[in-house]
């Protein structure tokens, strides 16, 4: 391996985590105020969203980023979708879209909801993604998409499919990305989605041993692992799913910080989201290998 490869492999893994951390801490900072939908902090969080975009150049479908839509009853909640786009050079009619959601749950009287976990760590793992991918040109063209309305019921990325700004049928995959800074008692992070791609669990499971990959059986809704939580629709990647479309969601399982003011920065050890990072680009990288027909399987 020539040397200056070598030297970017440890300085350009030391940076890119160095970037990770700063997009965890910014997110989750008081100043964002638990990013709630709708609020001043969303706001925020979007300003900063919309520069990392930029310095990412990532193009856009509309002036800074931003798609708007209604929500709830009668339609009378506004959020605000922040699509980021990357054409690839192979199949650039074929799109992956990326998906994390940047909303959380605000405040509480004096108390803060800081979402470092949920979700601030799978919107810096996507612009860590939108970051490398960046490098050299892409075999398929990607979405990035920081989801807003996710924890009043996936609306985020309801209105993505609803009204796509690429045809849906060009969307192959969709890898969503939520909680990805703490494991479960058992040190493992999940992956649900991939049991059409058994090579990619393979090889995931060759060189990780802190994947639990849980797999659909029957319609959907049904899991072989887990009962309790119904997966399919525990996150953004519900509506994909819903809509026909492949997804891979890496995410975790709910931790003792889930939903409450502890969720901060500071209660994140690295060691964990490393190899969290690591699972995810070699995902990545599998994906850019495999012809549209591969990805874009039959739902049942
Ligand atoms: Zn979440």
């Amino acid at each position: 391996m020539p040397a200056i490869i070598l030297l970017c492999l440890m300085l350009c893994a030391g940076s890119a985590q160095a970037q990770w951390l700063v997009d965890i801490q910014t997110l989750s900072s008081a100043a964002m105020q638990g990013r709630q939908t709708g609020t001043a902090g969303a706001e925020l969080a979007r300003q900063f969203i919309q520069e990392r975009y930029v310095n990412l150049s990532l193009a856009g479908f509309t002036p800074n980023y931003q798609h708007r839509f209604n929500y709830g009853f009668g339609q009378n909640k506004v959020a605000i979708n922040m699509v980021g786009y990357r054409q690839g050079c192979t199949y650039p009619e074929h799109f992956i879209v990326v998906t994390a959601h940047y909303d959380h749950l605000g405040t509480q009287g004096r108390k803060v909801f800081y979402g470092a976990d949920d979700n601030a760590s799978g919107v810096a793992t996507m612009l860590e993604l939108a970051a490398r991918l960046s490098v050299v040109c892409p075999a398929y063209s990607y979405l990035f998409v920081a989801t807003d309305a996710e924890e009043d019921g996936l609306y985020g990325s309801k209105a993505f499919v609803a009204a796509p700004p690429v045809p849906l049928n060009r969307i192959v995959l969709n890898l969503n990305l939520d909680m990805l800074s703490h494991p479960d008692q058992r040190g493992k992070l999940y992956l649900t989605g991939a049991r059409h791609f058994p090579e990619l669990i393979a090889e995931l499971e060759a060189d990780f041993s802190n994947i639990r990959f849980l797999h659909h059986r029957g319609p959907p809704g049904k899991l072989r692992d887990i009962r309790r939580l119904d997966w399919p629709n525990a996150s953004d990647h519900g509506p994909f799913h819903q809509a026909g479309i492949a997804y891979l969601f890496f995410g975790g399982q709910e931790h003792a910080y889930y939903h409450t003011t502890a969720d901060t920065w500071q209660r994140i050890k690295p060691e964990f989201p490393q190899k969290a990072m690591q699972a995810i680009w070699q995902t990545v990288q599998w994906l850019e290998h495999q012809p549209p027909t591969v990805l874009q399987r039959i739902v049942e």
